[in-house]
């Protein structure tokens, strides 16, 4: 690369991100990622934006199970496009379609030790909460599941991503990463960009609990709002949500830290929302913000059926618009494949030159100069 090409790819603003397609997406990943993806999007400051659908790293806890994460490809794409993802700015592509992302994988797994990868604070709680033995051979941890971590890094390098816009969960994945890119350019000079993560502002954003109050909502958990659920179902799941057990009558006191209801108003109407003034004009008037309506509950005198029906306000409206989208695209299946045909066939093209300036790098480009 001549000097001048070098400063341009070093001041490249990329985008990459993604989610697994182990079932429909949640209003934790609008608020953890999907929302900030959108503004992104549209703020014109980034020259290239990449949308993974991690399907091969879904099948490395779901491989007896291929058929769902298919299906749920074409799910996941239309919560993509229904959330705002436009295929004009953004490329959505679908991994396993990416022969180039394992290649680079399996170079960057010489750079990372086995016990680094078992100290991962993300790798350790999904082991956990999936159940792989630690005795049993046959239940055990999948080696392609224990080393997503490693191919995340190559998802991330592949797009020669600079920003992750991610939850809380993902930020060891973007540290190993890091780890990686150091050690690969220390090692072979150079090549690849160090990417950081771009959190939500607000803690509730970061890590949306379930609607049983567990502390993370999550598909594989059954503790969801779905993005694609219908306005009766989204009011049932609200008004059945868990509060603060001790908050009995109207006139107690109650708690609104570790409050799911509140901590979801946090994220959809707190300081994290960009609606969040309008919100309150429309659905509780009596109330500023947030605060004021937290201040009211912790005194007393504010019931919980009260502070549901507002949140289910703020969630119809915040997915009126989505509901409008999905309908259309829904009514079109092959022109949602068409745009991941064409994401895919982009993003191919950019990991392709990635791995060759690699395997420059590692001088392992024999036939090529
Ligand atoms: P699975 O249970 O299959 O791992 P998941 O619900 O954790 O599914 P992922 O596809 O692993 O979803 O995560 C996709 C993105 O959404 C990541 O950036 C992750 O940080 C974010 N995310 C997932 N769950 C939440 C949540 N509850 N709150 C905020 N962000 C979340
Ligand atoms: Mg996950």
């Amino acid at each position: 690369m001549s000097e001048a090409a070098e400063n341009k790819a070093a001041k490249r603003k990329v985008i990459l991100t993604g989610d697994r397609p182990t079932g429909r997406l949640h209003i934790g990943h609008y608020v953890g990622s999907l929302r900030e993806r959108v503004i992104l999007q549209n703020s014109g400051e980034f020259d290239d934006i990449f949308i993974m659908i991690a399907d091969a790293q879904a099948l490395t806890d779901n491989w007896d199970n291929p058929e769902k994460v298919r299906s749920n490809i074409m799910n996941v794409a239309l919560d993509y496009l229904s959330a705002g993802i436009d295929p004009e700015k953004a490329h959505i592509l679908i991994q396993s379609q990416i022969p180039e992302l394992p290649e680079l994988t399996q170079y960057y797994m010489n750079l990372v030790t086995v016990q680094r990868l078992q100290r991962n604070p993300t790798v350790k709680a999904e082991i956990k909460m999936r159940g792989f033995s630690e005795r049993e051979e046959s239940e055990g941890t999948p080696v392609g599941f224990f080393c997503y971590p490693i191919s995340q890094a190559a998802d991330i390098t592949g797009f020669m991503g600079t920003i992750v816009p991610a939850g809380e969960d993902q930020e060891p994945m973007v540290e190993q990463t890091r780890e990686i890119v150091r050690k690969f350019n220390s090692i072979y000079g150079e090549t690849l960009v160090e990417p950081e993560i771009l959190l939500p502002k607000s803690s509730s954003a970061r890590r949306l609990p379930g609607t049983d109050g567990k502390a993370k909502m999550s598909k594989s958990l059954g503790n969801c709002i779905y993005l694609s659920d219908d306005e009766k179902t989204v009011k049932t799941k609200v008004m059945s949500m868990f509060t603060d057990p001790g908050h009995l009558k109207v006139s107690d006191p109650g708690k609104t830290d570790g409050n799911p209801v509140f901590i979801y108003l946090e994220a959809f109407a707190g300081d994290d929302a960009p609606n969040a003034k309008a919100l309150f004009e429309e659905y509780a008037p009596d109330y500023q913000n947030l605060e004021e309506m937290e201040e009211h509950y912790r005194r007393g005198g504010l019931g919980d059926v009260k502070v549901k029906k507002f949140l289910n306000n703020v969630l119809q409206e915040t997915l009126r618009p989505l509901r409008e989208r999905r309908a259309e695209y829904e009514k079109d299946p092959d022109r949602v494949m068409q745009i991941l045909k064409e994401g895919t066939g982009y993003a191919e093209n950019v990991a392709a030159n990635t791995l060759a300036s690699v395997k420059r790098a590692m001088r392992i480009s024999y036939f090529s100069v």
